[in-house]
């Protein structure tokens, strides 16, 4: 890790009910404590409990954010979330092309990055997810894969907009399964996205944005993952879901 301020984001999926989700913010954020002077957090609860969740955090230094957004900022959109209205519940962030959502949904490229704009231009920070599947690395894709997803996703964007976003690495096969990627390999894709962004923007800008590696994150493997100079904290799955693990990887961002 650099100089760059370390970000953490748990994200919930759909799990959980409302008192619990509750209840799991209130407990997160007492066992982080003082910790989020130095890393950013933010949590992705289900949509539904994101007004509960947001006044559960109160005044903890925590962020709060949508696991997605519509690509429209409003209209006849049935049952999409607009980025807007994810910011009139208090959040601040939105994550973008996940990849269960671009496997079990069909998200295509394009999609994501429209929705990208939508989050920026409702001035919400994207979380965009990228990650290659495990038969495109077994086939030597992997990289070439990343840097399709992540050109499509920055399509058209400034170097200003970029500069809000956080980039996430997050092969497909290491996603809730408990394989993660080597520090190694999670350094190789994260030094390559880095390069890119110089080779699009400038190297200011490469310096400066997140890029954090998600995938079977644990209290364990966190702080050796997150010692990678490219890797900048995580986005955690199922470790978010408990209060230990999610805030002792929240320090092992600060520590590396
Ligand atoms: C994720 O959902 O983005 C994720 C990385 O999940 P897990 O930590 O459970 O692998």
């Amino acid at each position: 890790m650099s100089n760059r301020r370390p970000y953490v984001g748990g994200n919930w999926k759909m799990h959980g009910e409302l008192a619990g989700a509750v209840e799991l913010t209130e407990n997160v954020a007492a066992a982080i404590g003082e910790a989020v002077e130095a890393v950013d957090v933010t949590l992705f609860p289900p949509f539904p409990y994101l007004q509960a969740v947001g006044h559960a955090l109160r005044q903890a230094g925590i962020g709060l954010g949508g696991q997605d957004c519509s690509p429209h900022l409003e209209g006849a959109h049935t049952g999409q979330t607009s980025p807007a209205m994810i910011a009139d519940l208090g959040g601040s962030a939105a994550l973008i092309g996940h990849s269960e959502r671009r496997n079990e949904l069909g998200e295509p490229d394009a999609l994501i990055a429209a929705k990208t704009r939508a989050a920026i231009a409702a001035e919400l920070q994207p979380v965009v997810c990228v990650g290659e599947t495990m038969g495109e690395r077994e086939a030597g894709n992997a990289l070439q894969v990343v840097e399709r997803q992540v050109r499509a996703a920055l399509e058209g964007l400034t170097a200003a907009q970029v500069g809000t976003a956080v980039l996430a690495y997050e092969p497909v096969w290491a996603i809730g399964t408990g394989i993660t990627a080597t520090p190694d390999d999670a350094q190789s894709a994260h030094s390559m996205i880095r390069s890119l962004l110089g080779e699009l923007y400038d190297a200011g800008l490469a310096d400066s944005v997140r890029i954090i590696y998600g995938g079977s994150v644990k209290a364990a493997n966190a702080a050796e993952l997150f010692s990678a100079p490219d890797v900048d904290g995580g986005l955690i799955g199922g470790a978010s879901l408990k209060v230990d693990e999610f805030a002792s990887i929240c320090r092992a961002a600060v520590s590396a």
